[in-house]
């Protein structure tokens, strides 16, 4: 099939590289022309874990061709999907749905009557309804419009959309479903679950699913919170309560809390949408959930000035800045923000990440780059491990022991081996335990 794929971020380039892999003939818009320069040139603007050689691929495969904006090519596609943010609204809960109104109404003028439009983006349930409305009168004939929330995870983000644990399909009329059942035919004949539901449930799908995973966290974080009040380990709770199976093990692990561009701008969107529909209440517990997952940052920072009596004029290292491992983005990023509010507390600040250095180019010059673990560790009052890469977590403890006078760890994410960083001298503390030596 014909597809375009409007916006070309982390998700939208993800998505244009898995429609061209299952052969579909695909034409990416993309208007940020640094972006589009790299993304023709084969490289990709951010970092994920084989989205690169995959992307060169398709490129040279002749199935993905990029453009700066819709045009001729664009008209000729059957399928188009609508990729592009939907940030938090600057001083409000509310998403910003400029940049989707602005790409469905560009979109628009190029359309043919027996197109489908397909909504990707994360939504505030109703938006579709308008954006349909809206399209409809610049196109002059009624859009066929239907929404396909993604589930990707950054870090897994092509696994994840050429095998999704569901594909959710909401849609006005069971044509355009097929139509976008045709587009997913690989995928549904590898026994991949199709989900056709009316087209708010499919909005509000993504924001529910978003909204339970941070409730998850935010209620491991919570029980750190008394874990530390009374002497009790999160870890070992965790671990007992994850096995029963109505619960299950996965996101129950406490540490700095989620980040990123998702989960908090969904959470705080969803609160907003539901306040406009006056069912405000219904999901007011998402507020705690927020607070609760800011307030671990708060906890580092403050264990950061007990232990070091100020943290003025001294230098901590902080171990990866990108929200979360095998990603670089920086978005919202907890272990981020702990080095900020610490370099703005007057500490010398330095950051370490295997990938996110370069996203970090031209911002925050108040944070030092070290580019490798020696120069990090070196002279190092306080060790933060803001973000669990695995090259953190396979740090070994003797290693750069020498280099520091104050062997003092903070593990923000509870994946260091506490026995051997004890043993091998260092004060370590860890977020929700009460293990420190
Ligand atoms: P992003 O900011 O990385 O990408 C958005 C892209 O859209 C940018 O490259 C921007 O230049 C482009 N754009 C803006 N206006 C445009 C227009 N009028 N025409 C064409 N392109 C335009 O954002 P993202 O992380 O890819 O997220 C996109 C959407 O997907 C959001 O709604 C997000 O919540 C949702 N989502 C993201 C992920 C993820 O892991 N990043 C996962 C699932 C869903």
């Amino acid at each position: 099939m014909r597809i375009s794929v409007i916006g070309l971020g982390y998700l939208g380039a993800t998505h244009a590289v898995a429609m061209a892999k299952l052969g579909h003939q695909v034409v990416g818009v993309e208007p940020d022309s640094k972006k589009l320069a790299s993304l023709k040139a084969g490289n990709l603007p951010f970092y994920e874990p084989g989205l690169d050689e995959a992307l060169q691929q398709e490129l040279s495969s002749g199935r993905l061709t990029l453009v700066s904006s819709p045009g001729p090519e664009i008209a000729a596609c059957d399928i188009h999907f609508i990729c592009v943010g939907t940030p938090q609204l600057a001083g409000s809960d509310e998403a910003d749905l400029t940049y989707v109104m602005a790409a469905g109404t560009e979109l628009a003028s190029h359309l043919r009557p027996d197109s489908v439009v397909v909504g990707k983006s994360t939504v505030p349930v109703g938006t579709a309804a308008k954006l349909r409305t809206t399209m409809s009168e610049v196109a002059g004939f009624d859009v066929r419009l239907a929404w396909n929330p993604e589930f990707l995870r950054e870090g897994t983000a092509l696994e994840d959309s050429l095998a999704p644990d569901r594909i959710v399909i909401g849609a006005w009329s069971q044509d355009d479903a097929k139509e976008l059942r045709r587009v997913y035919q690989p995928l549904l004949d590898n026994g991949v679950p199709c989900l056709v539901m009316d087209v708010a449930t499919s909005e509000l799908v993504k924001v529910a699913a978003n909204s339970f995973l941070a409730t998850k966290i935010s209620f491991i974080n919570a029980m750190a919170e008394v874990a530390e009040a009374s002497g009790a380990d999160t870890v070992r709770l965790a671990e007992a309560i994850g096995m029963d199976d109505r619960i299950g093990s996965k996101f129950l692990r406490n540490g700095l809390g989620f980040g990123g561009g998702c989960l908090p701008k969904d959470i705080r969107g969803f609160m907003a949408r539901a306040r406009e529909l006056g069912v405000g209440e219904s999901i007011e517990f998402l507020r705690q959930v927020d607070q609760v997952n800011l307030r671990r940052r708060d906890r580092v920072v403050e264990l950061a000035q007990t232990e070091l009596g100020s943290v003025e004029h001294k230098i901590v290292l902080v171990l990866g800045i990108s929200f979360k491992p095998d990603s670089d983005d920086l978005r919202d990023s907890p272990a981020l923000d702990v080095a900020k509010r610490l370099a703005g507390l007057g500490a010398q600040v330095r950051v370490h990440d295997p990938e996110a250095l370069e996203a970090l180019e031209g911002r925050h010059p108040q944070l030092e780059r070290a580019d490798d673990l020696e120069a990090g560790f070196r002279n190092a009052d306080l060790v933060i491990l803001g973000t669990e890469w695995s090259e953190y977590k396979a740090i070994e403890p003797k290693a750069f022991g020498d280099l520091v006078a104050n062997k003092l760890i903070i593990d923000g994410r509870n994946v260091l081996d506490v026995a051997a960083w004890q043993a091998a001298g260092w004060r370590l503390i860890a977020l929700g335990r009460n293990v420190h030596n």
